[in-house]
């Protein structure tokens, strides 16, 4: 089995956004742990975790997580939201106790970005590391595959920002294939070539949709404002319905949008049944997927 464990589903600014007065943070702040969204990120099983974000340390806390096992780090980008170095710094030795005797590496996996600010938090080139390091560091570039312990990852490059090369992750374990669509705006041509020369078929395909349902919802009197380099449900639909066409995906394919934005008002309530009716699932923080072992 793969389990894959929604940590955070917001945006940057997590949901209810901390001093937004805007209808929607106003409603979610009234309901509570219910309605509130942490910054984007995943637990793979329980040892691998997808964008070591923020809200990690209170991530935990809320999902009664014991986060010992995880060894892995992989990073889709070093944006804020997703990624804080200085925190990873206080989950290795000395800032964390290990019995006499015990060392505890950590691999982390990313873009030039992610590395260089690794090396800021005393991490070493995995191909220059001894076993005394704490913080081995991979770099990542599209189009590579990468064995991640027990995993198998191919990056993509994710349309998502200039001042980096922002990726996508396709992760393969146990013969199930997740691809992991964030940050990123509708896929181009680059994205669409990776996934048809990795030319699998994905059993979970997770989608950026910072603009949830559009702009109907934005908060009235302010100016409109498209993301860009981000999505929304009607960009999700469409890349659905392009991956089914192509057959990288199927009817048994899991398709799960996340990364909402607080402007657009992704209280869990109001867009479950709105992604349900177009065979998409909203995420929410704590959602958990289960994908049955097929080899
Ligand atoms: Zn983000
Ligand atoms: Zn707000
Ligand atoms: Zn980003």
């Amino acid at each position: 089995m793969t389990r894959v464990h929604f940590l955070g589903t917001s945006a940057a600014e997590g949901f209810p956004a901390p001093f937004c007065p805007c209808p929607p943070c106003t409603r979610a702040r009234a309901d509570g742990l219910r309605a509130a969204r942490s910054r984007q990120s995943l637990l793979i099983n329980d040892d691998l975790i997808v964008d070591f974000g923020p809200d990690t340390y209170a991530q935990q806390i809320w999902r009664g997580l014991n986060l010992l096992p995880v060894r892995y780090i992989l990073q889709t980008h070093a944006h804020r939201d997703h990624y804080c170095p200085d925190e990873i710094r206080n989950v290795l030795h000395p800032k964390a106790i290990l019995p006499p005797g015990h060392r505890r590496q950590l691999y982390l996996y990313g873009n030039a970005a992610v590395i260089n600010q690794g090396k800021a938090v005393d991490g070493i080139p995995a191909s220059q590391a001894t076993a005394n390091d704490r913080l081995l560091l991979h770099l990542l570039a599209p189009g590579d595959t990468t064995n991640i312990g027990s995993y198998r990852v191919t990056s993509l490059p994710a349309r998502h920002t200039q001042s980096e090369t922002a990726l996508l992750h396709i992760i393969e374990n146990r013969g199930n294939a997740i691809l992991v669509g964030y940050d990123s705006q509708i896929f181009d041509d680059a994205i669409w070539t990776g996934l048809e020369n990795w030319g699998g078929r994905l059993d979970l395909v997770l989608l950026d949709c910072t603009m949830v349902d559009g702009l109907d919802h934005w908060p009235e009197g302010l100016e409109r404002v498209v993301f860009k380099g981000h999505m929304s449900i009607d960009d999700n639909t469409a890349i659905r319905d392009e991956l089914l066409a192509r057959g990288l995906a199927d009817h048994k394919t899991q398709f799960i949008s996340t990364h909402f934005a607080h402007m657009f008002d992704p209280h869990p309530d109001r867009i479950g049944p709105l992604f349900t009716a177009r065979g998409l699932i909203a995420a929410y923080d704590g959602l958990v997927i289960d994908l049955p072992a097929k080899d």
